[in-house]
């Protein structure tokens, strides 16, 4: 990990960078973080002679050698103080972070799709969520339908918020940043699909787009988490958020295992901020603010929560595991008083 003296280096110090890595078979990629950019040294970097030639330039501020399977997610990177901006809002800052909508976007009645992304910001969520492609365990299942895009482009441009859509393969993920989706959602089943996710963090590297990134249903270390979340980082793309989101499922009664402890270990161990999915994770909306609380007590800086103006009518998952706006307002004033006392690193 390099970092600069200046916020950029200009094409003549990167040529002269390259020219060393390329000495040691290595090569730099720029990583453009908030503030500035840092460079990583991809390949082979624990050669001395090429750390000492990097670190001879004057204008090189530092070159580290981080011993840590994601040494750009790690919290010793130089992307420790990258901070990921969405809309207005800085993840981390002031308040949790609320990302609210539907599990699906049925595209057949728009305007209930509509109606609640305006209850949503009345309620005082950051961000809308919906499911355009829909990844469903039973393949006789609602699929999804390209249609309901435009239902969320129309519904961010009436509300000015943010929008959040998962992809599941290159060809949504174009549409998707041809769209210029906010945050690109990569869902428990493409957690570890990691050609999917370097095209993800390639095709988005150098703009202002952020990927949540969901915990994979069958995940068991932090660390195999974080090291899909590397790739992402890898190929460019730094605006990161970890979602987890229940897997397994070993208790009676939950459609997934709450795995919000999960939290407090992320936070320790990287930089980026953590984004609790309490839905999936209990998967009934009865249980769905206690969850939220404990994921914002544990330290999550922010929660993704399926919501509906009336569940009943929902498609996907929001008949059980949808809340109303109303109780969206309620649970995010008692998420900021549990805001104040969270867990820290
Ligand atoms: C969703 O957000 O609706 C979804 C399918 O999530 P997950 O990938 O966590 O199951
Ligand atoms: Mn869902």
């Amino acid at each position: 990990m390099i970092i600069p003296k200046s916020s950029k280096l200009t094409k003549d110090q990167i040529n002269q960078l390259e020219g060393i890595a390329s000495d040691f078979d290595c090569s730099i990629l720029e990583i453009q973080g908030r503030n500035r950019c840092v460079y990583a040294i991809l390949g082979d970097e624990g050669r001395e002679v090429m750390f000492k030639r990097i670190a001879g330039l004057s204008f090189i501020r530092t070159v580290e050698m981080i011993e840590s399977p994601y040494k750009l997610m790690d919290r010793r990177s130089g992307l420790s103080d990258h901070i990921v901006k969405i809309g207005k809002n800085e993840i981390g800052a002031g308040n949790p972070f609320i990302i609210g909508g539907p599990c699906t976007i049925d595209p057949e009645q728009p305007n209930l799709y509509l109606e609640t992304a305006h209850a949503l910001k009345e309620s005082g969520v950051q961000a809308l969520r919906g499911g355009v492609w829909k990844p469903r365990t039973n393949p006789y299942s609602y699929q999804g339908d390209s249609k309901s895009l435009e239902i969320i482009l129309q519904a961010r441009e009436e509300t000015g918020l943010p929008i959040d859509v998962e992809v599941m393969d290159v060809e949504q993920l174009k549409i998707a940043l041809d769209a210029k989706v906010n945050i690109l959602q990569i869902g428990t089943r493409n957690a570890l699909n990691y050609s999917l996710l370097k095209d993800v963090g390639r095709l988005s590297a150098g703009g202002e787009t952020s990927i949540l990134l969901k915990r994979g249903r069958h995940v068991a270390s932090p660390d195999e988490f974080i090291a899909a979340a590397e790739y992402l980082v890898a190929e460019g793309n730094p605006n990161v958020l970890l979602c987890p989101r229940g897997t397994t499922p070993a208790l009676d009664g939950y459609r997934n295992h709450p795995d919000e402890s999960i939290t407090p270990l992320l936070k320790n161990r990287t930089w980026a901020p953590v984004v609790v999915d309490p839905s999936h994770s209990v998967g009934h909306s009865d249980f769905v603010k206690s969850c939220s609380l404990a994921a914002v007590a544990y330290g999550a800086d922010g929660l993704c929560i399926e919501s509906h103006i009336d569940p009943a009518k929902g498609i996907g998952d929001d008949p059980k595991q949808a809340i109303t706006p109303d109780a969206m307002k309620d649970l995010i004033e008692a998420c900021k008083s549990v805001w104040k006392n969270r867990y820290t690193p």
